[in-house]
């Protein structure tokens, strides 16, 4: 599994670093924002490091699609697949990136603005 060293979110798929793990397989991890924004505010992580959108390649392409099957279930599990939510990447400066570990925020619990600020 490809690392990256002093990547806070290979330290949490690691298990180096705590988290509130909420799911986990071979190719995905999910877990608890430290910084929640909305009631139900959860990452989801590649297992291996890619650092943001303009990185992933073909061979992603299973652990991508693996993001998306576990943010469907796990907004089932948070109660909130029907109220509905949001899943989004920031990549880049102006989307205010700051871990560049390719990660989804699965929002949701409240109702949310559009467009985000
Ligand atoms: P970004 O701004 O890169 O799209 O999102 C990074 C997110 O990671 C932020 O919402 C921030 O609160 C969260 N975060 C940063 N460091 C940690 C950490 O060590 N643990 C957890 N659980 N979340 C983190
Ligand atoms: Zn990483």
């Amino acid at each position: 599994m490809t690392q990256s060293p002093d990547c806070p979110f290979c330290r949490i798929v690691a298990g180096q670093v705590l988290a509130t793990i909420v799911y986990k397989d071979d190719l995905v991890t999910a877990f608890r924002d430290i910084n929640p924004q909305a009631p139900t505010h959860i990452l989801l992580v590649p297992n291996h490091h890619v650092a943001g959108m303009n990185e992933f390649a073909e061979g992603d392409a299973n652990a991508l699609t693996a993001i998306l099957l576990a943010a469907r279930e796990i907004a089932r599990k948070e109660g909130i697949a029907d109220s509905g939510y949001r899943l989004v990447a920031n990549q880049g400066r102006d989307a205010g990136q700051s871990v560049f570990h390719l990660h989804f925020h699965l929002l949701g619990g409240r109702r949310m603005k559009w467009p985000p600020g």
